[in-house]
């Protein structure tokens, strides 16, 4: 019988299954090391791989490794033991990655179903610094990443301004897909799509998010006030200082705000000790 027609142990089918579920379980231990322990409203719960369904595999790869030859010894000494209570790192990039693959493949809300292109994020695994907008708009939704266009080129020269270049920074939106017609998110959208971003953040770790737009700052500030009120003021989420300040669309419509953006943006230079901003 084929091993496509029956998988048994030791089989490619059953290697994949130990490798994903390996996979798995490191993904969900970054989420507790970041205590993140809920995911859609779920229970985080690490799944334990059986002995047997590991041990195929482990002898599988070193028969493949070693038909010529005897086993050679190692040259890379062994990891050091991990001590009670501690969790091996989780590389960003990894949890990143896992994260976006999982919103492309996402259907929560209707949006799922409207997208072109799900626009999960860009940008550096380990950014210091995390822009969040509000939805991807017609562009983004074609080119599957954010703030393309011209809101995109005026958030470059933001980033520039607070000395970075983009690809320095992290770069995502509260929902990672398109709202027809650009419509405002519901809030069942947010609801469903909002642990994406969370778990974007417990990833990234920076040491600043900037909110660009109410959206973004209803979102991360936890509070439902007009941006006026929220610009300016002490916030955090998750324990990480929270900047607001305007949608770069709203200041390619309102060139007279860049001022107050730029005054908002003040703590961000502070933080990073980068010169002052321009005064436009
Ligand atoms: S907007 Fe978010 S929750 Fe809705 S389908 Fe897209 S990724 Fe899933």
């Amino acid at each position: 019988m084929s091993r496509e027609s029956s998988p048994t142990p030791g089989s490619g089918r059953e290697e994949d299954r130990s490798a994903v579920r390996h996979s798995l379980s490191l993904h969900l231990e970054g989420l507790r090391t970041w205590k993140v322990d809920r995911i859609f409203g779920e229970p985080v719960v690490i799944p334990r791989s059986p002995a047997s369904a590991e041990e195929p595999s482990r002898r599988s790869l070193e028969a493949r490794t070693t038909t010529a030859e005897p086993p050679r010894p190692s040259a890379v000494p062994p990891a050091p033991p991990i001590g009670p209570g501690e969790n091996p790192p989780i590389d960003p990039a990894e949890l990143l990655a896992a994260v976006a693959r999982e919103a492309e493949a996402c259907r929560r809300c209707r949006l799922g179903g409207e997208r072109n292109r799900c626009v999960p994020g860009v940008g550096d695994p380990r950014a210091p610094l995390l822009f969040v907008g509000e939805a991807p708009g017609r562009e983004e939704d074609r080119r599957g990443e954010p703030f393309v266009g011209a809101a995109g080129q005026l958030l470059d020269r933001i980033v520039g301004a607070l000395g970075f270049r983009r690809e320095e920074v992290f770069i995502a939106n509260t929902l990672k897909c398109r709202p027809p017609n650009n419509r405002d998110p519901l809030p069942d959208e947010w609801g469903a799509c909002s642990p994406f971003l969370e778990r974007q953040v417990a990833a990234l770790s920076p040491r600043m998010i900037v909110a660009l737009g109410r959206a973004a700052a209803r979102l991360l500030t936890g509070r439902d006030e007009p941006l006026g009120r929220l610009r300016g003021g002490k916030h955090a989420y998750h324990g990480i200082p929270v900047i607001v300040t305007y949608h770069p669309a709203y200041l390619l419509r309102e060139s007279s705000a860049k001022r107050d953006c730029w005054q908002d943006l003040q703590p961000v230079v502070q933080e990073f000790g980068r010169p002052p901003l321009p005064q436009e």
